[in-house]
């Protein structure tokens, strides 16, 4: 009996697959707007190809599901969303690099100004095209990453003349440690986003992210920006995965073999088996993103049995012990992330977090899509 057979549209060569349920990512989107008060709204952030999942099938499946705004981190990613998407308003985090406005413009992208040198950029253009140029505007409230310091802020909005022909859309700030609740910081930066939106009365809010969301309706403001809790990853760490789950990744078995108690398993001779067993290898590794952190820590499950990861993960190729007695053969696969490991858990053995490993998600990968709009 064949484990997890691939569906017939997978092409018969293919070694691993990556599950996508687009209805799963739309009923998380839905699930996160009604927490919200009905005037807040929830953009949609799918940058990184939508975490690793598929930017073009998951914005069309948002879409679908009544998401009108997206955000995405590098002008690359707006054009190609933009391809698709004549519709949508489309956010870009990390605003124009210099020389690049004009590409902004001609493809109706939102940057997220991050300085007063972007703000500066924009600003000449919308004098050279002689029309207003919408744009968010991105404070930095404690993270110290991108954006415009509060005296920045100050400064635009003391002199209008420094925003003279932008049409600002939106006043943005990121939280730092919004997946800690109890974290002072918190308070802290909804207070000085507080200050910064009296600078600017009547202009839109976003703050919250994924973990943000579920620090309670004080920290929603008018729209909120969710990536993660959209693919299924626990935006409330220390509680039960709110999200319902997105992706399940399954990978062929190449070769069953037996082995005797004493045998090494793998390069640097990593691991040593206690008694004879049967080892399933199976056809994905460091190269398709399953990190070598999880060699003798990650596991696999063929059916509902759960089989631990044995040996060190190679480029190609990871070994699972599957049992003296399994039934498992060639062709079988075996579910490396799924009900019961999922991108968390992964990220738990692996000493990093779901981001990660969405995102690192490789590209050899035959990504079928569940659901969506038909
Ligand atoms: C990535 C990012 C988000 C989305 O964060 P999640 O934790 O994945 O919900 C929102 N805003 C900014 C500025 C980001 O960089």
């Amino acid at each position: 009996m064949s484990v997890s057979p691939f569906p017939p549209q997978v092409p018969a060569q293919t070694g691993a697959v990556l599950f996508i349920d687009l209805d799963a990512i739309a009923a998380n989107w839905r699930a996160l707007e009604a927490r919200q008060s009905p005037a807040c709204r929830a953009a949609a952030v799918v940058k990184a190809d939508a975490y690793g999942l598929g930017a073009a099938p998951v914005a069309a499946a948002l879409a679908a599901a009544g998401c009108r705004r997206f955000v995405v981190a590098t002008l690359d990613e707006g054009l190609a969303l933009r391809a698709g998407r004549p519709e949508a308003e489309i956010l870009v985090l990390s605003g124009p690099l210099p020389g690049t406005a004009s590409l902004f413009a001609g493809a109706g992208l939102w940057p997220v100004l991050n300085s007063l040198e972007q703000v500066a950029d924009w600003r000449a253009l919308a004098t050279r095209q002689q029309r207003p140029l919408p744009a968010a505007l991105h404070v930095d409230t404690g993270m110290r990453r991108l954006g415009l310091s509060a005296a920045d802020l100050a400064r635009l909005s003391a002199d209008p003349a420094l925003l003279a022909g932008i049409d600002p859309r939106l006043l943005m700030s990121h939280l730092a440690c919004a997946d800690e609740p109890e974290h002072p910081l918190n308070a802290l930066q909804r207070q000085r986003f507080a200050a910064a939106r009296a600078l600017f009365p009547g202009l839109p809010g976003s703050l919250a992210a994924s973990s943000g969301i579920f620090l309670g309706p004080a920290w929603h403001a008018d729209w909120t920006r969710p990536g993660a809790a959209l693919y299924g990853l626990n935006p409330t760490p220390g509680a039960a995965n709110p999200m319902a789950p997105v992706a399940r990744l399954a990978a062929r078995i190449l070769q069953v073999r037996d082995v005797d108690a004493g045998d090494s398993v793998g390069y640097g001779a990593s691991y040593r088996c206690a008694a004879p067993t049967r080892l399933a290898i199976v056809a994905a590794g460091y190269a398709d993103g399953l990190f070598r952190a999880l060699g003798n820590r990650g596991c696999g499950h063929f059916g509902e049995q759960p089989v631990p990861l044995v040996g060190r993960v190679s480029m190609d190729l990871t070994i699972f012990d599957v049992g003296i007695a399994s039934t498992a053969r060639p062709g079988d696969s075996i579910t490396l992330m799924g009900p019961g490991n999922d991108a968390d858990a992964i990220a738990r053995a692996a000493g990093t977090i779901g981001y990660e490993i969405l995102t690192a998600l490789g590209a050899r990968y035959h990504r079928h899509y569940l659901g969506g709009a038909a």
